[in-house]
């Protein structure tokens, strides 16, 4: 709820900060939060920032801290911060609040210094942002304002190169960089963002063309609001430089086909508006020729991954994508190619134990010795490396699988293009428009990967009930060979 401040209206930082991305995101969220969409790697996002938070409280914790509790009553939370100042605080406190002309900061960590406070803003990123900085100087401002001695402003963020040895033994996870200096240098600019949010709060709503600042530095929930999605081919699917796509919009252009081809220079453009306007699917022959002379058996291999922030089993590093699943067709060239008839194996463990080791012996095992393995993007070949890091015994075999390594996507990429594909060639974009029966947007529970990564986080938590579980499996294992699981190969506690 928004409440005055002497006539002002009450602003919290992330609302400068929206104002800072587009005046317009933050006249929205205010006077009409009901038009925005928030997706699942937004709120995958926020899931992970509360991860990462509740981390740096054990790190910088002692057996004296205090956190500040959120309360819906802001004025609370500022009345309690200031208590605990007052009372002489030595230790650290975590979320202390403080307002200044109606400008409402919470502050990640605070830490007794001689002289004054060592202040210090959590991120889930991987290195310092510019934005951040800005984040920090809205912070800063506010605390100097209120009289806060403090010494110095740091970013801790996550240290990608962190190795997890277990024991909840999360020390060095963060790395903590120093940006006072940055900090201070953009402070002035703080009094001018504060007064462009007030506008965009207390104004009409400010006109602004889509562009780069509606995915950057973060999504924007009003995209679906904002840009023309009702189209049959919505002028976004056009792809390229989103500010040359906004002109468009500008131009009250929705539709792919509503742009003049002379206004488009890139090849890749041109594809998709022709192949668009002609309605038809483009098919080249080469796909076909190359894929005619591979030999067979044929494997075509997929994993599922998750990479959390904190990471969860020992050897593990931030944000590596760590294999919980594959699923595996075999094409031996008996059948009629379709993927429905061929053999399928695949594993999965949510028992909550590390799955890497047996999943990797089991897909060994699968992909045999000889036959070429197809997989979509060079994702896989990311995931087997990872696998060789983690038990350098398997290098071997699976130096071996990635020989044999053969990627679909530059092929399809040169040699198809469908109408319906809206400027993608992801594998989620690609397959509802040659095998509808595998539209990933069909599969009930989990479509995407931040989604399914979350699920499978969910299912191996031990008060997950086996139900649940179930529901799971099913989920992320949607593309079966046969309706009897007579080949399946999946494993479950
Ligand atoms: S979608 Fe773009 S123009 Fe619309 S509010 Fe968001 S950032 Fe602003």
């Amino acid at each position: 709820m928004l409440v005055m401040a002497r006539g002002k209206p009450y602003l919290s930082k992330s609302r400068i900060i929206s104002a800072w991305q587009c005046p317009k995101k933050l006249h929205l969220e205010k006077h009409h939060p009901e038009l925005g969409v928030v997706s699942a790697r937004t709120e995958s996002l926020f899931a992970t920032g509360h991860q990462v938070g509740a981390i740096s409280q054990q790190l910088y914790g002692t057996a004296d801290s205090v956190e500040i509790p959120f309360n819906r009553k802001m004025s609370l939370m500022v009345q309690q911060t200031r208590a605990l100042l007052d009372s002489g605080a030595d230790f650290p406190i975590f979320e202390a609040t403080f307002q200044y002309d109606g400008v409402l900061v919470r502050v990640d960590v605070l830490i007794p210094e001689t002289g004054g406070w060592r202040a210090i803003e959590v991120k889930a990123s991987t290195s310092v942002k510019d934005y951040h900085v800005l984040d920090c100087a809205i912070q800063d401002w506010v605390m100097r304002h209120v009289g806060l001695p403090v010494t110095s402003i740091s970013l801790a963020h996550i240290n990608n190169q962190f190795v997890y040895r277990g024991g909840e033994n999360y020390n060095g996870l963060l790395a903590e960089v120093d940006v006072t200096d940055e900090v201070r240098t953009v402070e002035p600019t703080v009094d001018v963002l504060i007064s462009r949010a007030r506008d965009a709060v207390t104004g009409p709503m400010p006109e602004i063309r889509v562009g780069t600042q509606c995915t950057k530095p973060y999504e924007c929930q009003f995209i679906k609001y904002c840009w023309p999605t009702d189209a049959e081919y919505p002028i976004a699917g056009l792809g390229g430089s989103k500010a040359k796509l906004g002109n468009y919009v500008a131009l009250g252009y929705q539709d792919i086909r509503d742009v003049d081809v002379e206004s488009i220079s890139a090849d890749t453009q041109l594809r998709i508006h022709r192949v668009t306007c002609s309605g038809e699917p483009e098919i080249l022959d080469g796909a076909r020729k190359t894929l005619e002379a591979l030999p067979y058996p044929r494997y075509y291999l997929d994993f599922e991954t998750i990479g959390p922030a904190v990471p969860l089993w020992e050897g593990t590093r931030p944000y590596a994508p760590v294999p919980v699943q594959w699923s595996c067709h075999i094409d031996d060239g008996a059948g009629d190619g379709s993927y429905v008839n061929m053999r399928h194996e695949e594993f999965l463990d949510l028992s909550g134990d590390p799955p890497m080791r047996a999943l990797t012996e089991r897909m060994i095992e699968c992909l045999g010795n000889t036959g070429p393995v197809l997989m979509y993007t060079n994702y896989e070949e990311t995931v087997i490396n990872g696998l060789i890091d983690l038990f350098p015994d398997l290098e071997e075999p699976l130096a071996k699988i990635i020989d044999r390594l053969f990627d679909l996507h530059p092929i399809v990429k040169v040699n198809y293009y469908h109408p319906k594909m809206l400027g993608s060639w992801s594998i989620k974009a690609v397959l509802p428009t040659i095998a509808p029966q595998l539209d990933y947007a069909n599969l009930e529970g989990i479509k995407e990967g931040t989604a399914a990564s979350g699920g499978f986080i969910e299912a191996i938590g031990p008060e997950t009930s086996p139900e649940r579980k179930v529901g799971t499996v099913a989920a992320l294992l949607p593309i079966r060979h046969r309706g009897d699981g007579r080949d399946r190969a999946v494993f479950l506690s």
